[in-house]
């Protein structure tokens, strides 16, 4: 979801579309405009058609957005900050910076939103019985009823990470105790729901409905995947959660002098240990760090007429980070394999941390069920 184009902000959060949205923007407007505006109004305009249905899409999207917002809300309220919401091709997400440490507040968080959905499905059903006899209002708010109770009723679906998966987490967490064990099984009652999708796709694609069964396989397909990925961060967030970068770095990294040869460094050192980051130590004081990276840059004729002192990187130049950091704040500058993050005491380097080493870690926690509950 990092591509988000961000609208505005409420309560210092902000709020954004993913590129998705507009697509779904576009074909609920559609799909209003030339099929049941028309169908229930067969007198009007096309302009009337087209701009009732993008009045009612925007109150659609209006309505995912309170959804949303009310998770939000709880979430605040019971000190869970929140990193922004975004709208895109389901619906929307709320973006909880942190995994609740309290079931009875996760569930809380969870049920929020299919709560604002039902309750603006009841005004727009009230708003209907209102104004029914009045022809232009009528159809939009009988179908803002229907898709509001539709989001409600699909959002409570036990599969996480949707809302009613994570109320079934904080249920599981609450009678177990133990969160680990909860995301498992919520994330395995999830996986069935996302094959039932799927297979209920296939089922109605075979029976002729063709657009039906595309989009259940869609659902289903788009679920498998929310849910993996969000096992897989569940789990390195669990992991990991106690772990400071101190635990993690590497500090067994070789240290040579400026005027070796590259070629002589890849003789010597690389192909024989395997070794992939030096930290060079030249006569200034300022120390260097060279990694592959920079030696591929150099064509092989160059090598050795090349120094390492000439290519390594200065490393006032990349971002440190100190050793009492949390893991999980600098996880996200590791994205890629091959990057080393120099981690430095009092201006003295004192360790790297790559993702081979945050992978190493995940491993041995895992085969040795290294774990720290959450306090409830
Ligand atoms: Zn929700």
């Amino acid at each position: 979801m990092e591509r988000t184009i961000t609208l505005l902000r409420l309560w210092n959060i902000p709020i954004g579309v993913h590129p998705s949205w507009f697509l779904i923007f576009g074909l609920v407007t559609w799909s209003l405009a030339t099929g049941y505006f028309p169908a229930e109004y067969p007198q009007l305009s096309l302009q009337a058609y087209w701009a009732l249905g993008l009045l009612t899409s925007l109150l659609f999207f209006g309505s995912v957005l309170v959804h949303e917002l009310a998770h939000a809300l709880v979430a605040l309220r019971n000190g869970v900050p929140v990193r922004q919401i975004t709208l895109f091709i389901f619906g929307g997400a709320a973006y909880i910076s942190e995994e609740p440490t309290r079931p009875g507040v996760e569930f809380r968080i969870a049920i929020a939103g299919p709560l604002a959905s039902f309750a603006l499905a009841g005004a727009f059903e009230l708003l209907f019985l209102l104004d029914h006899a009045v022809p232009l209002l009528a159809a939009p708010s009988v179908w803002l009823a229907r898709i509001n109770l539709i989001l409600a009723l699909f959002n409570l679906i036990p599969g996480f990470p949707l809302d009613g998966g994570r109320m079934l987490r904080a249920a599981i967490w609450h009678w177990t105790g133990s969160f680990q064990r909860a995301t498992l099984i919520a994330s395995g009652v999830g996986q069935v729901v996302a094959l039932g999708f799927s297979a209920w796709g296939i089922f109605t694609l075979l029976t002729g409905s063709i657009f039906n069964g595309l989009w259940l396989i869609f659902i289903g397909w788009f679920l498998q995947n929310a849910i993996a990925a969000n096992y897989a961060q569940t789990s390195t967030r669990y992991l990991l959660q106690d772990v400071r970068v101190a635990q993690a770095m590497n500090t067994g990294f070789p240290r040579i002098t400026p005027l070796t040869s590259l070629q002589t460094l890849i003789d010597t050192q690389i192909l024989t240990s395997g070794q992939r980051v030096f930290v060079v130590a030249n006569g200034d004081g300022i120390e260097r760090l060279l990694t592959i990276n920079e030696i591929k840059d150099v064509p092989a004729a160059q090598r050795p007429f090349t120094t390492v002192g000439q290519v390594a990187v200065p490393l006032d130049r990349l971002e440190a980070v100190a050793p009492e950091m949390k893991l999980m704040d600098v996880l996200g500058r590791l994205g890629q394999a091959g990057v080393y993050i120099p981690v430095v005491e009092q201006g003295r380097l004192v360790g790297l941390l790559s993702r081979e080493d945050v992978t190493r870690l995940l491993e041995v926690r895992a085969q040795l069920n290294v774990r720290m509950e959450p306090q409830p």
